[in-house]
């Protein structure tokens, strides 16, 4: 062991305890699989999901959570399989590739010290209920293609026992939002202690008081993601809150979380021995650990300006958010109340510390944003697609006053998506048949990739239509359950059993109903969608899913129009809308549509990630040319929609009369289209186009990589 490894206390010993207690819930050969468990690899191998559902299908579905399934089975059915040779033989193979070349964590990042990615939400697992979307996602995404690279990473993030709410829609299509608390202590993750037998915490001066946190540790393959709980007895009730629930409406209780995930992350790294060479802010809520980071050189006597440039060359930001109102701003008396005490402690006057998150420092009259302080404590910055990037120069030009919009010092790293979560199965098993299975290690540029083109189209359409079909008997049953619970009449739930037909182009649209992604487009043309959903000739079925956030009443009220045309023939049975999108429910979703709608009012769609997804599974995208698709879109993958510039209204318009068009002229036809052996050939010509063009590029290795060459290597010159 390196001294640096014996001076951490990383939860690495609470983790084999874990594990070894685990283990002697069942016959000691089965014990791999209690270390499988506590590596939330399994969920994205489904190698390792099969060895745990056959324990106990039943219980597998209704839980995934492998340890309870484990600690709940019966003694004679884990004997049992202990006993299958098969199913043994199987364990170790899974074993093996999880576990025999694993690096060692500790001399992975022995060298220089690993890069800690700070984020509010990281969407890990449906089961783990913390995240809310696209944000979450992308940083889930990012870990487990570190741990896929091997590359050092360590994330940092709230524990929120009762993470972002779940929807209910009643009867008439209001929603209503509940929360239920996620048992932590029965999940594969672990409360990291402390030398002496107790639980390690961190504390932080949140309004007047000491506020302690906790920490909880889960490992994903090679990294590891640490999560600040601050429910504990010990803490007055209000500040239990904090890390209760992600996105509260209430900006103060914002404003207490972003300080518990910035400073208490970069104590909490402290305290587990971690010593990050870079800090990655993944948006800028966690751009208080930049004070925290800030006072550590102060105190070992380096001047102010010395500190802040120690901070900024080890930190680097991305930015999400391509509305102002997105990046949050604060008065500084709602700071001082938060952090009054915090600064008091800080020995550097007040108005220097301010400067630093202001547009205009010296403007005394102007408050604090997150964003301008994440920008001036970091090294460099980035938005999430090209498209982005242009946004955010001219958004944030006021903070390089001197300098023309386009030589704003913020890049662009685009946004990609982890393939083995995102790629269904038998979309895997098809590129393994026809490219080898080596594919997932070819980088974006490798010519092999052109084998795509020869998928065989009959192969590629089975698999296309076997994914449809599971959409279909998703919906099906999804329906019924939400028409039951909601209390439908009995005749609109067993209309549930039958929406829907294999057949059937089918088209999907799902993400957070955000007024700016323009669901209410689907409703503006009433007797056009109707005419097009009672069509028997070229027939189209439309699934929606999405949470409007609580507070956001525009968003309801579109989810209220949309319910609304449920009672119209035809609609029931061809248009389904599902409740509680999450992360398991997308996977359903991207994997099984045909076409993906995509509406954001350009230029506020940062990247979107959702139509890359749906392309790595050979359905292809319409949407407006914002985000990615302005950078993947090349006329022959997809379609894309040009949004004229100036008038909400006009736009409005226009692109909801563009995308009848398109899916009427152009995706009907082609997807109806059948040549000889009944394909619809020119259809899968476009699938292949998307999936050689998409594939290769919007992953998140590719991703991992590019933020790995420019923004993690330390600059030069
Ligand atoms: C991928 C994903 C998102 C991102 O959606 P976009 O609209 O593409 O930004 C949001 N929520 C869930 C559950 C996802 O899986």
């Amino acid at each position: 062991m390196s001294p640096k490894t014996l001076g951490r206390n990383d939860g690495s010993r609470d983790v084999a305890n874990a594990i070894a207690e685990l283990a002697q819930q069942a016959p000691a050969t089965l014990a791999p699989l209690a270390a499988i468990a506590y590596d939330y690899r399994w969920a994205w191998e489904p190698r390792a999901t099969a060895l745990f559902a056959a324990i106990d299908p039943e219980m597998w579905r209704r839980t995934t959570n492998p340890r309870h399934l484990i600690e709940a089975a019966a003694p004679r059915r884990l004997a049992a399989l202990a006993a299958r040779t098969e199913y043994m033989a199987e364990l170790r193979a899974v074993s093996d590739a999880f576990f025999a070349g694993a690096a060692d964590p500790a001399a992975a990042d022995a060298g220089a010290g690993p890069v800690a990615y700070f984020c509010s939400e990281f969407a890990i697992h449906a089961a783990l209920p913390i995240y809310g979307g696209g944000l979450g996602v992308l940083a889930g995404d990012l870990l487990k293609a570190a741990s896929d690279a091997a590359l050092p990473l360590i994330g940092v993030g709230l524990a929120y026992r009762q993470g972002y709410f779940q929807q209910r829609l009643d009867p008439d299509g209001w929603q209503h939002e509940y929360w239920v608390d996620c048992a932590f202590d029965r999940l594969p993750i672990v409360r990291v202690g402390d030398r002496d037998g107790g639980v390690l915490t961190v504390s932080v001066p949140i309004r007047g008081r000491d506020v302690r946190a906790q920490v909880w540790r889960l490992d994903l393959g090679r990294v590891r993601l640490y999560l600040l709980d601050t429910d504990r007895d010990d803490n007055d009730p209000v500040d239990r809150w904090i890390t209760s629930r992600l996105y509260v409406g209430d900006r103060r209780t914002r404003l207490t979380q972003y300080a518990m995930l910035g400073i208490g992350g970069v104590r909490a790294l402290a305290a587990l021995g971690i010593e990050p060479s870079l800090v990655h802010l993944n948006e800028g809520h966690a751009a208080f650990g930049g004070y925290e980071r800030l006072r550590e050189h102060l105190r070992a006597g380096t001047s102010f300006d010395d500190a802040v440039a120690a901070v900024r060359a080890a930190t680097i930001f991305t930015t999400h958010t391509p509305v102002p109102a997105g990046n949050e701003a604060y008065g500084v008396d709602e700071v001082e109340a938060v952090l009054g005490r915090y600064f008091d402690d800080l020995a550097a006057p007040r108005e220097r510390l301010y400067d630093l998150a202001r547009l205009r420092p010296g403007d005394s009259g102007e408050g604090l944003g997150i964003t301008p302080l994440a920008l001036r404590t970091s090294r460099a910055a980035n938005g999430v697609s090209r498209r982005h990037g242009e946004v955010a120069r001219a958004m944030w030009q006021p903070l390089w006053s001197d300098r023309a919009v386009d030589d704003v010092p913020i890049g662009h790293v685009t946004n990609g998506v982890h393939v083995g979560t995102w790629m269904a199965p038998p979309m895997q098993a098809l590129l393994d048949r026809h490219l080898g299975s080596d594919w997932r290690r070819w980088r974006a540029d490798d010519a092999r990739w052109d084998g795509i083109a020869a998928l065989p189209d009959a192969e590629l359409w089975a698999t296309r239509s076997a994914l449809r079909a599971a959409l279909v008997e998703y919906a099906r049953t999804r329906s019924v359950l939400d028409r039951l619970s909601r209390g439908d009449t009995p005749e609109y739930v067993a209309q549930a059993a039958e929406v829907f037909d294999e057949k059937v182009l089918t088209i999907g649209f799902a993400r957070r109903v955000a007024t700016y992604k323009r669901l209410y487009l689907l409703v503006r043309c009433p007797e056009r969608n109707l005419r097009l959903l009672a069509d028997v000739d070229m027939p189209v079925q439309l699934v929606i899913a999405g949470k409007a956030h609580p507070q956001d009443h525009d968003a309801k009220n579109t989810l209220h129009a949309i319910f609304g045309a449920k009672a119209i023939p035809n609609v029931g049975r061809r248009v389904v809308f599902l409740e509680n999108y999450d992360l398991a429910m997308a996977l359903r979703l991207v994997s099984g549509v045909d076409l993906w709608l995509n509406l954001p009012r350009p230029p506020l769609e940062a990247s979107g990630t959702s139509g890359m997804k749906v392309a790595m599974n050979g359905g292809l995208n319409l949407s407006v040319l914002d985000g990615w698709w302005s950078e993947a879109f090349d006329g022959e993958n997809g379609w894309g929609i040009a949004t004229p510039e100036g008038d909400p209204q006009a736009q409005d318009d226009h692109d909801a009369a563009a995308v009848l068009d398109l899916i009427e002229h152009e995706v009907r036809p082609l997807f109806y289209e059948r040549t000889a052996g009944g394909l619809p050939v020119r259809w899968l010509a476009r699938v292949k186009r998307a999936l050689r063009t998409i594939v290769p590029q919007f992953t998140a290795a590719r991703m991992l990589h590019e933020y790995d060459e420019r923004m993690y290597a330390p600059p030069t010159g």
